[in-house]
């Protein structure tokens, strides 16, 4: 059981997994030491999914740019926890940008995977969403990879000698388990290899909601509205059947939200901080059930 708060006739429960993962936590500190260091700092695309942690950090001299050309001043570039393809690495180097790696540990072991099979002449097969920047960056390391979403996307691959399939790291389990058993099962008499590279913070985090969601009337997810894994979230526990809302701040909070509603569950995706999240239970506790 996560943290429970008694407030003005109501119980609000957190989800016991919830909030910032090890990766997301790791960027944000690697990003604030990079900025304490003083100079010109850069991240391509946003550090995380979060418009106010953004805010935050661009308060402390972050510059966010969607394109290495934007970075005219000599400065260091933080990669963020999605990692990007060596390629950018090799480009932001040739700008004479000073890198500083804050890929996630488990998204790199995802790419070097990738490189591995595609080293090892296996058509490299990726399941997860062809456009997140997670899965362009994996790209990169096996050039020629196919990216599907689901066992209906193997088509004519398994007609390839040798299959090698890794996973976006936010990738659902049972979607990953369907593809690998059906390309096990129209694969026979080829070399089939299989790495899960899902990462068990975001399964832990959807469990943990779908049994909060259970037992409690109404359940608030709090993240970026731009943010795949608090999106997921929300769209998990709406499907237990609680009334569910997806609100970015405590600002979105609206009274009938919570109306008649005693027990609050509240969880929050992987990329809301902290402060986001008692900012919002502090709202919660000046209404009155
Ligand atoms: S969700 Fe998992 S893989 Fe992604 S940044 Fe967090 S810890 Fe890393």
């Amino acid at each position: 059981m996560g943290q429970v708060i008694q407030a003005g006739g109501r119980t609000i429960e957190m989800a016991e997994n919830s909030g910032f993962c090890f990766g997301v936590r790791r960027a944000i500190q690697i990003t604030e030491e990079t900025l304490a260091r003083g100079g010109r700092v850069y991240s391509l695309g946003s550090v995380i999914h979060n418009p106010q942690e953004i805010q935050r950090l661009e308060g402390l001299g972050l510059r966010v740019i969607e394109m290495l050309e934007e970075a005219v001043e000599p400065g260091v570039l933080i990669i963020r926890s999605h990692g990007v393809s060596p390629a950018t690495a090799a480009a932001a180097e040739a700008r004479g940008l000073e890198l500083v790696d804050a890929t996630c540990p488990l998204v790199k072991r995802a790419q070097s995977l990738a490189r591995k099979l595609h080293d090892e002449q296996y058509r490299v097969v990726v399941v997860g969403d062809a456009k997140h920047p997670e899965v362009e960056a994996i790209l990169g390391y096996a050039p020629g990879a196919a990216v599907i979403d689901g066992p209906e996307g193997l088509g004519d691959l398994v007609t390839q000698a040798r299959l090698g399939i890794v996973s976006q790291t936010t990738q659902s389990p049972r979607r990953f388990r369907e593809t690998t058993a059906e390309a096990a099962r129209r694969f026979q008499g080829h070399e089939l290899r299989v790495f899960h590279t899902i990462c068990n913070a975001t399964v832990d985090r959807q469990a943990a909601a779908m049994e909060l969601a259970g037992r409690v009337d109404v359940m608030i997810v709090l993240g970026g509205h731009n943010s795949a894994n608090t999106r997921e979230l929300a769209r998990l526990c709406t499907s237990t059947g609680v009334p569910t809302y997806h609100l970015e701040t405590a600002e979105e909070l609206e009274e009938a939200m919570l109306a008649g509603r005693v027990r609050v569950g509240v969880t929050a995706g992987a990329s809301t901080p902290a402060w986001l999240v008692e900012r919002f239970i502090e709202t919660v506790k000046g209404l009155d059930a």
